[in-house]
């Protein structure tokens, strides 16, 4: 029997750690969605198209690896795509709480799908979008916690960021 997964996630903007979860999974499952949720409870700085196209960039050379948007329920995703197993990845001890929580809640709604929590390298421990995007918004550099692709795209972003908030200030001291 073929196993496809899914593994879920913001990915705003995918780094080094959502990459090694996601190729680690797909040597273990036949095939691999890396599914890309558009409107997570979070502010969000890429969207969901702009985070769907750097995330199928990162994995363009991955054979059973597909990058694919969704919305709502991560479990009737699942369903829809013919998935059994929910891929999610393990950092610090403050992880597993929400994660725990979140898979007994999917456990509830689809009992047939599996939650696979992969366990971080520890170089990867520290690493987040949130830390990814502070870094890059101060014009630290990002080199080793995303591929260069991804750094690019936030040092674009973060220009044109600054750009509109002096467009912002010229205005305001024109008013
Ligand atoms: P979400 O909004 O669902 O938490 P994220 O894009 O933040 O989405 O993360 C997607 C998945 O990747 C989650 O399971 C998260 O725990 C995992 N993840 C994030 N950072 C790392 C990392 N450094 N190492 C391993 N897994 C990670």
């Amino acid at each position: 029997m073929s196993i496809k997964a899914v593994f879920p996630g913001s990915f705003d903007p995918i780094h080094y750690g959502h990459i090694d979860i996601a190729l680690r999974a797909a040597r273990l499952f036949d095939e691999l969605v890396v599914a890309v949720y558009d409107r997570p409870l979070k502010n969000l700085i890429f969207s969901p198209e702009e985070r769907i196209a750097l995330v199928a960039e990162a994995f363009a050379d991955q054979p059973n690896i597909t990058v694919t948007g969704y919305s709502g329920l991560t479990v009737e995703f699942c369903r829809r795509v013919g998935a059994q197993v929910i891929v999610r990845g393990l950092r610090v001890f403050s992880d597993f709480e929400s994660e725990f929580r979140m898979a007994l809640a999917n456990n509830r709604l689809a009992p047939e799908i599996e939650v696979v929590a992969l366990i971080t390298r520890e170089e990867h421990t520290f690493l987040s979008s949130t830390t990814v995007r502070e870094i890059a918004s101060l014009g630290g550099d990002v080199s080793t916690m995303v591929p260069p692709h991804v750094a690019k795209a936030l040092k674009r972003r973060f220009a044109q960021m600054s750009e509109s908030q002096h467009l912002e200030q010229v205005t305001s001291l024109r008013d």
